[in-house]
């Protein structure tokens, strides 16, 4: 199991991000550190290369996933740290999906991928399909699943979320699909 260096986890999500590192080996070496904001436009966690790595070689990138403290379900605020464990590791195995997607690209690739974030909506889906894709192929299906039924089958979670996460993400049948055929090709 990962253990946490001391300060980059908040206390009290560290046993959720323990979990969720503990299926990418592949990161062990690589910083990623957990921090809290107020308030993330648009999205509950967000996961970026720290700014003076960026251009280093890939083994020495860090990288910041940040959380926000506090989302909105009807208008009423509700804290992150209170949803439900499994639901939080799925929302960090998504956030690590990305890490994995960043660790394949160069320095200058990324800088390139930043703009298209930003720019184009197509862009946005292929990034967050693939960070679902890669937490999917590192065992963390149920979770991720966990994390998307959260949030579509829950009455007080703004329509507009909830159309975003099915615009932009895997659903949970076409994660389903994708852990039989992973299966079917270990076989
Ligand atoms: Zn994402």
């Amino acid at each position: 199991m990962w253990t946490a260096p001391k300060n980059s986890t908040p206390k009290q999500i560290q046993k959720e991000v323990g979990i969720a590192r503990s299926f990418y080996p592949e990161l062990d070496e690589i910083p990623i550190e957990f921090k809290f904001k107020d308030n993330i436009k648009r999205s509950v966690m967000l996961a970026q290369p720290a700014f003076s790595t960026l251009l280093k070689s890939k083994k020495n990138r860090a990288y910041k996933i940040l959380i926000s403290k506090k989302f909105k379900i009807s208008g009423r605020d509700f804290k992150t740290t209170e949803v439900p464990s499994d639901v939080l590791i799925g929302w960090l195995g998504h956030e690590l999906g990305h890490v994995m997607d960043y660790q394949n690209r160069s320095g200058w690739d990324l800088i390139n991928f930043g703009i298209r974030y930003v720019l184009l909506k197509e862009h946005v889906k292929t990034a967050e399909r693939a960070a679902d894709s890669f937490a999917v192929r590192q065992g963390m299906a149920e979770y991720i699943i966990k994390t998307k039924r959260f949030i579509l089958d829950n009455a007080e979670i703004d329509q507009a979320y909830k159309d975003r996460i099915k615009e932009y993400y895997l659903s949970p049948e076409e994660i389903m699909e994708m852990v039989k055929k992973i299966h079917h090709d270990e076989e």
